[in-house]
Order: C-alpha cells, then structure tokens, then sequence
C-alpha cells in the first residue's frame, strides 16, 4: 500500500457491495436505464450485473477472457477480447461484431469506452506486456474499425470532458494520463499532450472515469488507491483502498455520486494478498461530485 501523505481523501463510507473476490475486476459501467452496475471479471470471462437496493447479482458468461462489457443500445453487449469485438447476448449468446488484431493472437482489447454519441474507443495490449505492441482504435457504431494511436503497450483507461472538447487516455506502461483534442463531430484525436505524471511509488494508472467538474478519477493498480486530478492536471485528493490491485471506477446511483470501485488479486504478489482479504472485491463510496454517465455502444 502506498502512504497517502496529506493527500486529502475524498470518499466517504467506503463498503464492500457483493461477496465476490474476482480475479481482475474491471470495467464497471453504471447502466442508467436499469439502474445497475455492469462490471466483469475478466479473467473468467463473467459479465455481473449488480442490482444496488436489492444486492442482486445476476451474470452472463462469455466464454473467454475479456477486457470489459458495454451495453449495447439495442440489448445485450459488446465485450473486448482477443479475437476483437465481441457480441454477447443476455443469454450468453456469443459472436464477432469486429475482427481486431486477428493477425496478432498475442494480443487482446483490453478496455474501451463510448463517447456520447456511442463509438466505442478502445486499445489493445499483448498478453506478454511487449512494449508498443498495442494500439488505441474507435469503433464506430457501423462496426468499422479506425486506428488512432500506434505503439501502446497497456491500453487502459479512457475518458473525455464534460464539453467533449478533450479525450483522456492511460496507457499503464507509460504511467501517466495523456490528453488529447477531440472533435465530437468527427471522432478525431490530435495533439496528445502529458497532462498526470504517476510516481512509481504511487502504483500503475489503470482505467479512470470523470466528474461533472471535469476532474480526473484514475485507479492505481498496485498503489491501493483511485486519484482525483483537475482538469489542468494538478493532484486533489483520493480515495484510499485496503487492496492494492484497484483497477477501474465509475460513478453510478440515483444522484451519480456513488462511486464504484473494481479490484483485482490478478498479478499481486502471495505476500502481499495473504494481507488483503477484500482483493478482488467491488467497493462503493460516497463522493461530493456527480459523475458523468457511461454511455452504450451504439451500434
Ligand atoms: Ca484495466
């Protein structure tokens, strides 16, 4: 765990939601229609769906690791994968919506995101972590498939201001926050530019999700925490975890404020998770913001 020095912390009435203790917990995506929370274990290739007043836990299982699961618009999801991406129906149904890196069976989509107007932005990483084998791709709602940043290593978190005038990126091996232009209009990025430098005692930044104020929520995997930064870059406060593996958040609830934090035993030292107990497990805390809703995959 890493020291959280005066860093304010900003989550209140941190909880453990559900009695899973997932292998790598990612991807949470707060489904506003439902009012529930879709995440996915991805190692086992299981898509839950949490029910928050009732704690019902409902699941589809995919068949094979997966980076993450959207919604889709008209039902069921699109899910990330090694063979590009996927379609998953509520039954656990399964096929390929879009090749992706077919000729690279190293490789696989890890996780992605849509813009409001529902394309999907995701990057890929090999499974061997070789360095800028990966790359950062939109997927518009056609299906098509666009590459829009080579030589990533660990495509990760992803998210744009609430003016949809800037896109945020991770890639975990460069460990940082990029920020890029973005035109709404077009789906273009331009003018990537290193807004959050991680300190390598602080863990790696893994996905990341925004508030209604525009700041920045990046979980740091092996550093036990999610960071809140401004829109300029600058360090607030954080929310601390009795886990080092945080992956991924995001706001969901009635009022947007909750926040939702996936976690991971995947990749953490024995030592290290014979402490740890709650690894794995999903986590919910109060915040004073609003969050940005998640948005389906249009197509
Ligand atoms: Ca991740």
């Amino acid at each position: 765990m890493t020291g959280t020095g005066d860093c304010p912390e900003l989550g209140h009435g941190l909880e453990v939601v559900t009695d899973l203790r997932m292998m790598l917990g990612e991807g949470p995506f707060w489904d506003e229609p439902r009012a529930r929370l879709v995440f996915v274990d991805s190692q086992a290739g299981t898509i839950f769906q949490f029910d928050p007043p009732t704690g019902t836990l409902s699941r589809v299982e995919a068949g094979a690791v997966i980076g993450i699961a959207i919604p889709r618009q008209g039902g069921g999801y699109a899910a990330s994968s090694v063979d590009g991406l996927l379609s998953v129906s509520p039954e656990g149904k399964v096929e390929l919506l879009a090749p992706i890196e077919a000729d690279r069976p190293d490789n696989r989509m890890n996780d992605a995101k849509c813009d409001v107007r529902g394309r999907m932005f995701s990057g890929t990483m090999s499974v061997h972590i070789e360095r800028g084998a990966g790359n950062l791709y939109r997927i518009d709602p056609d299906h098509s498939v666009h590459r829009l940043v080579e030589g990533i290593s660990v495509s990760n978190g992803l998210g744009w201001s609430p003016d949809n005038r800037s896109f945020y990126y991770i890639d975990t091996s460069a460990r940082g926050v990029d920020r890029f232009d973005y035109d709404l209009d077009s789906g273009a990025i331009a003018n990537r530019t290193r807004l959050v430098d991680i300190p390598r005692d602080a863990g790696f930044p893994d996905g990341m999700t925004i508030d209604e104020e525009g700041c920045l929520w990046v979980a740091l995997y092996k550093g036990g925490a999610v960071r809140r930064f401004s829109p300029s870059g600058e360090l607030i406060g954080q929310v601390s975890l009795p886990v080092s593996g945080v992956t991924s958040c995001c706001f969901g609830g009635p009022d947007m404020a909750d926040l939702y934090i996936t976690t991971a035993r995947f990749g953490i030292a024995d030592d290290v998770l014979s402490g740890e107990p709650l690894a794995g497990a999903l986590f919910r805390c109060r915040t004073d913001v609003r969050g940005l809703p998640s948005t389906p995959y249009a197509g």
